[in-house]
């Protein structure tokens, strides 16, 4: 008899077909921006997180081809070994600048940041207390930790309160938050979050992925928004979303950063980036320090296009540039996806395991690239839709 020991993977397949859980890569041709053609098809894009518009920007495709000249392309091993070029170095002081941070370390993305430096703070005998709808990368961090987690109902700040004030016996306490939730666009209470880690000693990591480039004064993210900079000891960012790049970071002190440049296994086992992405995203810092205007019109349209859905008469949340519509179970929401994609419209539906069994819902991602005439087109398509719907 032959031996098939991966048949039970086609099953478990055709049960996430069935379920209509079943995703299927996209390939796109060209470049990210608000328009791609997936398939041949042209699409206005409302799946990318390349909020600034930066990922085509040619200042950053020239910063990179200028360094693959200088630095050639590969890194060429990890960087305590030899992998760390003049451009990580660059990138770490430009990225510890506009961060306002002492230092910062870089990672191969954000999700190896995540995992990389939850996983150097806790360990065996420690506790973590993680929102429940903390990005997949945090979660998995508190599941290598070997630390105890403690998983408080999203932003629910008295629920974490009696958890922490429960859990006396345990070494080190991490609280671990994402600023801005991916999928529902809004926010961590950060206030009261730094509050509870002082009153309680705990550690305090949020992951700016979503927000860095958009959100404060500088760009720097929702704890600067709120003014709690000072009072988050591990600030996490990734260049992948609004800077338009590739790749993670971890600001703060000086001794938190020699930490984990020791401790972080994610850090310490894997290749650093190519030099010229590097470069690339130097390029991208100064772009978000010298164009605020991108945040700010990014932020305007996004307040816009969620009070004219709402007006449609969609069940719309957040309060940023990631607009979730609320559509419940998988089946509907693919079908509306399907509808707007017939309609030249790139809006992907977003099911389980990325959202909650129940809590399906498309995602539109805002970008600075997107026209206003872009955006009128979503909003009719939506206004069809709804119609059709008899929402
Ligand atoms: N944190 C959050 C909140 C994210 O949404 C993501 C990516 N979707 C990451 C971390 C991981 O970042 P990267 O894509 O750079 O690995």
């Amino acid at each position: 008899m032959t031996r098939r020991p991966l048949a039970w993977i086609d099953e478990e397949l055709q049960t996430l077909d069935q379920l209509e859980l079943r995703r299927r890569l996209r390939t796109h041709a060209g470049p990210q921006t608000a328009e791609i053609a997936i398939d041949g098809q042209s699409l206005i894009n409302f799946g990318g997180n390349d909020y600034l518009g930066l990922a085509a920007d040619p200042r950053i495709a020239a910063a990179a081809t200028a360094a693959i000249q200088t630095e050639g392309w590969g890194s060429g091993a990890s960087p305590l070994v030899t992998g760390h070029g003049q451009s990580h170095a660059a990138l770490e002081a430009a990225v510890a600048q506009l961060e306002g941070a002492e230092a910062a370390l870089l990672f191969s993305s954000g999700f190896a940041a995540n995992v990389g430096a939850i996983t150097a703070l806790a360990s065996k005998g420690d506790v973590i207390f993680s929102d429940a709808k903390n990005h997949a990368s945090i979660i998995d961090g508190v599941r290598l930790s070997g630390a105890r987690p403690q998983i408080y109902q999203h932003l629910d700040i008295d629920h974490l309160e009696k958890l922490i004030a429960q859990a006396a016996p345990f070494r080190r306490r991490l609280i671990v938050t994402d600023s801005l939730f991916s999928m529902d666009g809004d926010f961590a209470p950060l206030v009261e979050l730094t509050e509870l880690a002082a009153q309680y000693d705990a550690m305090l990591l949020v992951d700016e992925a979503h927000a860095t480039g958009v959100f404060g004064e500088q760009g720097r993210g929702v704890c600067e928004q709120l003014g709690v900079e000072d009072q988050v000891d591990v600030r996490v960012g990734t260049f992948s979303k609004a800077l338009g790049g590739h790749g993670g970071f971890v600001v703060g002190s000086q001794s938190l950063i020699d930490w984990l440049l020791n401790r972080a296994r994610s850090y310490i086992f894997s290749t650093a980036a190519p030099m010229a992405s590097a470069a690339a995203m130097v390029t991208a810092l100064q772009i978000v320090r010298d164009e605020p205007q991108r945040r700010q019109l990014l932020l305007e349209r996004a307040t816009k296009l969620r009070n004219d859905l709402r007006s449609q008469g969609w069940q719309v949340g957040g309060e940023s540039q990631i607009i979730p519509i609320r559509l419940g179970e998988p089946e509907p929401t693919m079908q509306a996806s399907l509808r707007l994609r017939e309609q030249g419209l790139f809006v992907p539906g977003i099911r389980p395991p990325s959202v909650p069994s129940g809590e399906s819902l498309l995602r539109i991602s805002l970008s600075f690239a997107h026209t206003v005439e872009h955006l009128e087109q979503l909003v009719s398509a939506l206004d069809q839709l709804r119609d059709q719907r008899r929402i």
